[in-house]
């Protein structure tokens, strides 16, 4: 099984930006492109930053059980495709989610193995500056985005990790940090140190 690595903060605490530069980063770790009903932003790439449709084809897709999670956020629709989960599996990948706190809550239901990383904005000003630097959105869709985030903050304890994004490649590294971690897990780790311990004598089924 690969790591399913979930990411979730509020809107404009900088997921977006954190995901490409891990990406570029990291080996073996796919992202996985959802699929939304809202529509591209300008400096979005179709199929990269997501898989544009509209309402009607992304309910007929939720209908045929096509999503791992999907959710309805700030008035569009929102999914994981099982499908970027079993090929990120078929070719040996570990994969990173951003999604919001709904879609979360069902994907650790589901995969309660995933590691979850709330992440949140050093300030709710910082917040605020970053959604209206952005400029991505009219005024009354930042209001809403603000709006909303309490409610999501406020969704921090389900997570296993909280990082804050002050200085972007801090907050990079401290993801590829617990990356790491998920990696080195004991369990994860059986198929790499079974031929030392038999080396040292020791059955790996039966270290005692
Ligand atoms: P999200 O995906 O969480 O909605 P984005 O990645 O689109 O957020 O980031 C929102 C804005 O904040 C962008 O303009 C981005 O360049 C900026 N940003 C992201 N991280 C930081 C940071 N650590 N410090 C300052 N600005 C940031
Ligand atoms: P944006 O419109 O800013 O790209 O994303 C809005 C919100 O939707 C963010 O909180 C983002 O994490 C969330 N989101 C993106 N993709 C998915 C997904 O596949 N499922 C769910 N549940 N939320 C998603």
């Amino acid at each position: 099984m690969p790591i399913v690595l979930v990411i979730s903060g509020p809107s404009g605490t900088g997921k977006s930006t954190l995901v490409k530069r891990l990406i570029a980063r990291e080996r073996n770790l796919e992202f996985a492109v959802s699929v939304t009903s809202r529509p591209p932003r300008r400096q979005e790439v179709a199929g990269r930053s997501y898989r544009f449709v509209s309402q009607e084809r992304f309910r007929s897709m939720a209908e045929e059980g096509a999503f791992l999670e999907w959710a309805a956020v700030f008035g569009n629709l929102y999914g994981t495709p099982k499908a970027a989960l079993e090929e990120a599996a078929a070719r040996g990948c570990d994969i990173l989610l951003d999604i919001d706190v709904q879609g979360a809550a069902q994907l650790m239901e589901k995969l309660p193995e995933a590691a979850t990383v709330f992440v949140l904005p050093p300030s709710r000003r910082a917040l605020e500056e970053r959604l209206r630097t952005r400029s991505s959105e009219k005024e009354q869709e930042i209001e809403r985005r603000l709006g909303e985030a309490a409610g999501e903050v406020g969704r921090f304890p389900a997570y296993q990790y909280v990082i804050v994004n002050d200085d972007v490649e801090s907050t990079v590294e401290a993801l590829r940090t617990i990356l790491a971690a998920e990696r080195s897990k004991r369990e994860r780790m059986a198929g790499r140190i079974q031929p030392i311990l038999m080396e040292f004598g020791i059955d790996p089924e039966e270290p005692e």
